[in-house]
Protein backbone atom coordinates (compact mmCIF):
# COMPACT_ATOMS: atom_id res chain seq x y z
CA UNK A 1 0.00 0.00 0.00
CA UNK A 2 1.37 3.45 -0.47
CA UNK A 3 1.52 5.77 1.61
CA UNK A 4 1.98 8.99 -0.34
CA UNK A 5 1.05 9.46 -3.53
CA UNK A 6 2.41 12.63 -5.34
CA UNK A 7 0.58 13.22 -8.91
CA UNK A 8 2.01 15.60 -11.42
CA UNK A 9 2.85 18.65 -9.00
CA UNK A 10 3.24 21.57 -10.19
CA UNK A 11 3.80 24.45 -7.73
CA UNK A 12 4.38 28.25 -8.09
CA UNK A 13 6.16 30.61 -5.52
CA UNK A 14 4.16 33.65 -6.78
CA UNK A 15 5.29 33.34 -10.62
CA UNK A 16 7.80 31.38 -9.73
CA UNK A 17 7.53 27.96 -11.61
CA UNK A 18 9.29 26.08 -8.69
CA UNK A 19 8.12 21.99 -9.31
CA UNK A 20 7.37 21.02 -12.90
CA UNK A 21 5.38 17.58 -12.98
CA UNK A 22 6.58 15.85 -9.84
CA UNK A 23 5.34 12.36 -9.42
CA UNK A 24 6.27 9.33 -7.12
CA UNK A 25 5.03 7.37 -4.43
CA UNK A 26 6.07 5.84 -1.42
CA UNK A 27 4.89 2.55 0.29
CA UNK A 28 4.33 1.47 3.38
CA UNK A 29 7.82 0.89 5.17
CA UNK A 30 9.56 2.18 2.43
CA UNK A 31 12.63 4.71 2.39
CA UNK A 32 13.30 6.91 -0.14
CA UNK A 33 16.29 9.57 -0.94
CA UNK A 34 15.89 12.34 -2.66
CA UNK A 35 19.32 13.94 -3.89
CA UNK A 36 20.24 16.55 -6.49
CA UNK A 37 21.85 20.26 -7.26
CA UNK A 38 21.50 23.21 -5.23
CA UNK A 39 18.31 24.92 -6.62
CA UNK A 40 16.12 22.11 -7.82
CA UNK A 41 13.46 22.02 -5.70
CA UNK A 42 13.89 19.41 -3.14
CA UNK A 43 13.33 21.69 -0.01
CA UNK A 44 9.96 23.09 -1.86
CA UNK A 45 9.18 19.90 -2.46
CA UNK A 46 9.33 19.15 1.15
CA UNK A 47 7.41 22.18 2.39
CA UNK A 48 4.74 21.77 -0.24
CA UNK A 49 3.98 18.70 1.50
CA UNK A 50 3.61 19.66 4.71
CA UNK A 51 1.45 22.74 3.58
CA UNK A 52 3.72 26.15 3.57
CA UNK A 53 1.46 28.84 2.67
CA UNK A 54 4.33 30.37 0.35
CA UNK A 55 3.83 27.73 -2.25
CA UNK A 56 0.95 27.32 -4.15
CA UNK A 57 -0.05 23.92 -5.97
CA UNK A 58 -1.05 24.81 -9.81
CA UNK A 59 -2.34 21.65 -10.42
CA UNK A 60 -1.67 17.55 -9.62
CA UNK A 61 -2.52 16.26 -5.95
CA UNK A 62 -0.70 14.81 -2.57
CA UNK A 63 -2.63 11.78 -1.27
CA UNK A 64 -1.64 10.85 2.04
CA UNK A 65 -2.91 7.52 3.26
CA UNK A 66 -5.68 7.58 0.21
CA UNK A 67 -7.04 11.16 1.22
CA UNK A 68 -6.13 14.35 -0.92
CA UNK A 69 -4.61 16.70 1.48
CA UNK A 70 -3.02 19.09 -1.19
CA UNK A 71 -5.37 21.92 0.27
CA UNK A 72 -5.24 20.39 3.85
CA UNK A 73 -3.71 22.94 6.65
CA UNK A 74 -0.62 21.65 8.17
CA UNK A 75 -1.76 20.94 11.55
CA UNK A 76 -4.50 18.55 9.60
CA UNK A 77 -1.67 16.85 7.86
CA UNK A 78 0.89 16.77 11.04
CA UNK A 79 -2.35 15.20 12.96
CA UNK A 80 -2.86 12.68 9.97
CA UNK A 81 1.20 11.46 10.28
CA UNK A 82 3.23 13.64 8.33
CA UNK A 83 6.06 15.08 10.02
CA UNK A 84 8.95 17.31 8.38
CA UNK A 85 12.12 18.05 9.87
CA UNK A 86 13.38 21.44 8.19
CA UNK A 87 16.87 21.96 6.41
CA UNK A 88 16.79 25.42 8.27
CA UNK A 89 14.62 24.94 11.81
CA UNK A 90 13.23 28.82 12.85
CA UNK A 91 14.12 30.12 16.00
CA UNK A 92 11.47 31.50 18.00
CA UNK A 93 12.64 33.83 20.37
CA UNK A 94 9.86 33.65 23.52
CA UNK A 95 8.96 30.14 22.57
CA UNK A 96 10.28 27.81 25.58
CA UNK A 97 10.62 24.28 24.84
CA UNK A 98 9.09 22.59 27.27
CA UNK A 99 5.65 24.03 26.81
CA UNK A 100 5.98 23.77 23.03
CA UNK A 101 6.12 20.38 22.89
CA UNK A 102 4.02 19.55 25.60
CA UNK A 103 1.42 21.56 23.50
CA UNK A 104 2.37 19.67 20.30
CA UNK A 105 2.44 16.68 21.55
CA UNK A 106 -0.85 17.51 23.21
CA UNK A 107 -2.38 18.46 20.47
CA UNK A 108 -1.79 15.58 18.18
CA UNK A 109 -2.62 12.89 20.44
CA UNK A 110 -6.27 14.80 20.77
CA UNK A 111 -6.71 15.44 17.01
CA UNK A 112 -5.58 11.12 16.53
CA UNK A 113 -8.16 10.71 19.16
CA UNK A 114 -5.47 9.40 21.95
CA UNK A 115 -5.24 10.13 25.35
CA UNK A 116 -3.75 13.15 25.80
CA UNK A 117 -1.63 11.80 29.01
CA UNK A 118 -0.42 14.08 32.00
CA UNK A 119 2.59 16.08 31.76
CA UNK A 120 4.45 13.74 34.65
CA UNK A 121 3.70 10.92 31.70
CA UNK A 122 5.21 13.26 29.02
CA UNK A 123 7.74 14.63 30.79
CA UNK A 124 9.01 10.77 31.62
CA UNK A 125 8.84 10.14 28.14
CA UNK A 126 10.84 13.85 26.57
CA UNK A 127 13.51 12.72 29.38
CA UNK A 128 14.38 9.56 27.66
CA UNK A 129 14.43 10.62 23.84
CA UNK A 130 16.72 14.04 25.35
CA UNK A 131 18.67 11.03 27.00
CA UNK A 132 18.85 9.16 24.05
CA UNK A 133 19.58 11.79 21.95
CA UNK A 134 22.39 13.11 23.92
CA UNK A 135 20.89 16.56 25.18
CA UNK A 136 21.01 18.40 27.72
CA UNK A 137 18.41 18.46 30.38
CA UNK A 138 18.59 22.32 30.83
CA UNK A 139 16.64 22.57 26.58
CA UNK A 140 13.51 22.46 28.06
CA UNK A 141 14.02 26.07 29.38
CA UNK A 142 15.52 27.20 26.60
CA UNK A 143 13.47 28.77 23.73
CA UNK A 144 12.74 26.70 20.34
CA UNK A 145 15.99 26.39 18.35
CA UNK A 146 17.11 29.98 19.85
CA UNK A 147 20.99 30.60 20.03
CA UNK A 148 21.21 26.79 19.03
CA UNK A 149 24.10 25.45 16.93
CA UNK A 150 23.43 24.15 13.32
CA UNK A 151 23.65 20.39 15.64
CA UNK A 152 21.57 21.60 17.97
CA UNK A 153 18.98 22.29 15.93
CA UNK A 154 18.71 19.09 14.04
CA UNK A 155 18.61 16.92 17.47
CA UNK A 156 16.21 19.63 18.32
CA UNK A 157 14.14 18.97 14.96
CA UNK A 158 14.91 14.56 15.70
CA UNK A 159 12.94 15.35 19.37
CA UNK A 160 10.28 16.84 17.80
CA UNK A 161 10.03 13.43 15.44
CA UNK A 162 10.04 11.14 18.30
CA UNK A 163 7.49 13.00 19.98
CA UNK A 164 5.01 13.68 17.23
CA UNK A 165 5.73 9.80 15.96
CA UNK A 166 4.27 10.25 12.70
CA UNK A 167 3.85 7.62 9.92
CA UNK A 168 5.81 9.34 7.08
CA UNK A 169 8.84 11.41 8.13
CA UNK A 170 10.27 13.89 5.51
CA UNK A 171 13.72 14.88 6.57
CA UNK A 172 15.19 18.15 4.93
CA UNK A 173 19.57 17.76 5.28
CA UNK A 174 18.93 16.15 8.70
CA UNK A 175 22.64 15.41 8.59
CA UNK A 176 23.91 18.65 7.52
CA UNK A 177 26.16 20.20 9.54
CA UNK A 178 26.93 17.63 12.10
CA UNK A 179 30.24 16.10 13.06
CA UNK A 180 30.57 12.45 13.33
CA UNK A 181 29.97 11.99 16.95
CA UNK A 182 26.50 14.09 16.44
CA UNK A 183 25.72 12.01 13.24
CA UNK A 184 25.94 8.62 14.67
CA UNK A 185 23.25 9.56 18.12
CA UNK A 186 20.85 11.25 14.74
CA UNK A 187 21.30 8.07 12.84
CA UNK A 188 20.42 6.39 15.92
CA UNK A 189 17.18 8.20 16.17
CA UNK A 190 16.20 7.97 12.74
CA UNK A 191 16.53 3.80 13.47
CA UNK A 192 14.69 4.35 16.43
CA UNK A 193 11.81 5.86 14.25
CA UNK A 194 11.73 3.65 10.95
CA UNK A 195 10.19 0.38 11.24
CA UNK A 196 7.80 -1.71 9.34
CA UNK A 197 5.08 0.53 9.51
CA UNK A 198 6.84 3.69 9.42
CA UNK A 199 8.06 5.60 6.11
CA UNK A 200 10.87 8.06 5.14
CA UNK A 201 11.53 10.79 2.71
CA UNK A 202 15.24 12.15 3.36
CA UNK A 203 16.70 14.63 1.19
CA UNK A 204 20.48 14.61 1.28
CA UNK A 205 23.85 15.32 -0.51
CA UNK A 206 25.65 12.41 1.43
CA UNK A 207 26.74 8.79 1.34
CA UNK A 208 27.22 8.69 5.27
CA UNK A 209 23.86 9.22 6.66
CA UNK A 210 22.34 6.16 4.22
CA UNK A 211 24.18 4.37 6.64
CA UNK A 212 21.14 4.55 9.12
CA UNK A 213 18.47 5.61 6.75
CA UNK A 214 19.13 2.98 4.30
CA UNK A 215 17.19 3.63 1.13
CA UNK A 216 14.70 1.68 -0.94
CA UNK A 217 15.01 4.16 -3.96
CA UNK A 218 17.14 6.83 -4.74
CA UNK A 219 15.42 9.85 -6.59
CA UNK A 220 17.01 12.65 -8.52
CA UNK A 221 15.64 16.01 -8.73
CA UNK A 222 17.15 18.76 -11.01
CA UNK A 223 15.12 21.97 -12.25
CA UNK A 224 12.06 21.24 -10.65
CA UNK A 225 11.92 17.69 -12.08
CA UNK A 226 12.59 14.29 -11.01
CA UNK A 227 15.19 12.91 -13.89
CA UNK A 228 16.30 10.00 -12.48
CA UNK A 229 15.27 6.93 -10.44
CA UNK A 230 17.52 3.66 -9.02
CA UNK A 231 18.51 1.86 -6.34
CA UNK A 232 20.88 2.57 -3.18
CA UNK A 233 23.75 2.27 -5.73
CA UNK A 234 22.75 5.50 -7.65
CA UNK A 235 23.89 7.81 -3.84
CA UNK A 236 26.97 6.29 -4.41
CA UNK A 237 27.85 6.97 -7.83
CA UNK A 238 26.30 10.70 -7.20
CA UNK A 239 28.66 11.45 -4.51
CA UNK A 240 31.42 10.50 -5.95
CA UNK A 241 30.61 11.34 -9.77
CA UNK A 242 28.17 14.58 -8.63
CA UNK A 243 25.32 15.41 -11.40
CA UNK A 244 27.66 16.22 -14.65
CA UNK A 245 25.11 13.72 -15.78
CA UNK A 246 22.69 16.13 -15.58
CA UNK A 247 23.92 18.96 -18.52
P1 LIG B 1 16.93 22.91 -3.03
O1 LIG B 1 16.36 22.56 -1.70
O2 LIG B 1 16.92 21.77 -4.00
O3 LIG B 1 18.30 23.53 -2.93
P2 LIG B 1 14.81 24.92 -3.12
O4 LIG B 1 13.56 24.15 -3.11
O5 LIG B 1 15.23 25.56 -1.84
O6 LIG B 1 15.98 24.02 -3.72
O7 LIG B 1 14.70 26.07 -4.23
C1 LIG B 1 14.36 25.77 -5.57
C2 LIG B 1 14.25 27.06 -6.36
O8 LIG B 1 13.08 27.76 -5.97
C3 LIG B 1 15.42 28.03 -6.14
O9 LIG B 1 15.68 28.69 -7.35
C4 LIG B 1 14.86 28.98 -5.08
O10 LIG B 1 15.48 30.24 -5.16
C5 LIG B 1 13.39 29.04 -5.49
N1 LIG B 1 12.50 29.33 -4.34
C6 LIG B 1 12.30 28.56 -3.26
N2 LIG B 1 11.40 29.11 -2.42
C7 LIG B 1 11.01 30.26 -2.99
C8 LIG B 1 10.10 31.30 -2.61
N3 LIG B 1 9.40 31.23 -1.47
N4 LIG B 1 9.96 32.35 -3.46
C9 LIG B 1 10.66 32.42 -4.62
N5 LIG B 1 11.53 31.48 -5.03
C10 LIG B 1 11.72 30.42 -4.24
MG1 LIG C 1 17.16 22.63 0.20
Amino acid sequence: MNILEVKNLQVFAGDKLILDDVSFNIAEGESVVIMGPNGSGKSTLALVLMGHPDYQIKSGQIIFKGQDISDAKPEERAAAGLFLAFQEPREIAGLELFPFLFDAYKSLRTARQQEAGSVFAFKKELDQELESLQIHTDWSSRQLNQDFSGGEKKKSELLQLALASPSLAVFDEIDSGLDVDALEVAGQAIKRFKNDKTSLLAVTHYQRVLKYIKPDRVLVMAKGKIVKSGGPELAAQLEQEGFSFLQ
